[in-house]
């Protein structure tokens, strides 16, 4: 545990939330921007109908919803965090479609209008591996020189076949080829995966730990897979279903893929939280809240932390 500088309050993981304090000193809360974006994935340049289980409502906050502006954006999120969490700096994290897909001008504008914001002290960017040409990088090198910047690319899985399942429109080359071209422009990047593919193996998903930590990573995402409404995984499912992870199921899985881990990674999500309204399956009972204090339990009674299962 001694070598898990971000592993405090009983986790035996990084946490980014620690991560961050110690960065800035005090609790930083990302702010949740939509830039208006849409996705070579939906808009037929790639493909149509997006990623089978995508549904970007699920991950919009109300705060931002019917601001047409990222100053108005801004000021409502800061003010929802602020009174919820007393928070002082922020992190301007475009999040929803493909944060990268538009002509560099217009990014290089939304993200500077951004963090022009007093109380902005970084940005995070969410898009797709086939979405980062080197003039986005160079734009976010720039940013880089004076803000915390933040990528975030979606992996979610290293093999093909499930790539394909999922309709991503993309392999896994493109994906080590973004993320092999943002670390040459030194940029800090999460990985996204998601864990419970029906295309995968358990052994299949234990394997993609060994496979991140060789990738040039700083943080990641791990998100359980969920079927939303509104989704073409929601209509597949609902004709053919296929086992998902039970919280226990996943509550022991995510512990094991942890440990598995290399030290240095901080963790941003260790599952994923859609709102009740948006969530078809699995249906958990439980708060994303009340699964981190178990996660914590589980892993401080089968002493597991990060990392440990390399150490043998
Ligand atoms: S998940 Fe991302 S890449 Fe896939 S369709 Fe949705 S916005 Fe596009």
């Amino acid at each position: 545990m001694n070598s898990l500088p971000y592993a405090r309050r009983g986790f035996h993981y990084n946490t980014y939330s620690c991560y961050l304090e110690d960065r800035f000193g005090e609790r930083v809360q990302r702010v949740s921007l939509d830039g208006a974006f849409t996705c070579p994935n939906r808009d037929g340049t790639r493909g149509n109908g997006g990623c089978i289980y995508c549904n970007n409502l699920s991950f919009s906050p109300p705060y931002s919803a019917g601001k047409p502006g990222i100053p108005e954006q801004l000021e409502a999120g800061i003010r929802f965090l602020k009174e919820r969490f007393g928070s002082q700096k922020f992190i301007a994290y475009f999040q929803s479609y493909s944060n990268t897909y538009a002509p560099l001008k217009k990014l290089e504008a939304l993200y500077r209008q951004a963090l022009d914001h007093p109380e902005i002290v970084g940005l995070a960017v969410s898009t797709r591996p086939d979405c980062l040409d080197n003039g986005v990088l160079e734009i976010l090198k720039d940013i880089n020189k004076d803000y915390d910047v933040n990528l975030e690319i979606g992996i979610e899985s290293f093999s093909d076949t499930s790539l394909h399942w999922m309709n991503r429109c993309h392999d896994l080359a493109c994906t080590l080829d973004a993320l092999e071209r943002a670390a040459i422009f030194g940029i800090d990047v999460s990985g996204h995966m998601i864990l419970g593919l029906p295309t995968e193996t358990r052994k299949q998903m234990l394997e993609s730990a060994e496979k991140l930590n060789a990738l040039p990573l700083k943080f990641l995402k791990l998100h359980h897979l969920q079927i939303i409404r509104d989704t073409p995984l929601a209509q597949h499912y609902a004709e053919k279903p296929f086992p998902l992870f039970t919280y226990e199921e996943y509550l022991a899985f995510v512990a094991e893929f942890i440990a598995l881990l290399r030290p240095e990674f901080i963790l941003q999500r260790v599952l994923s939280s859609s709102p009740d309204s948006c969530l078809i399956a699995p249906l958990w009972q439980h708060t994303t809240t009340a699964f981190v204090m178990d996660l914590q339990k589980y892993m401080r009674e089968n002493k597991l932390y990060q990392g440990i299962c390399r150490e043998f």
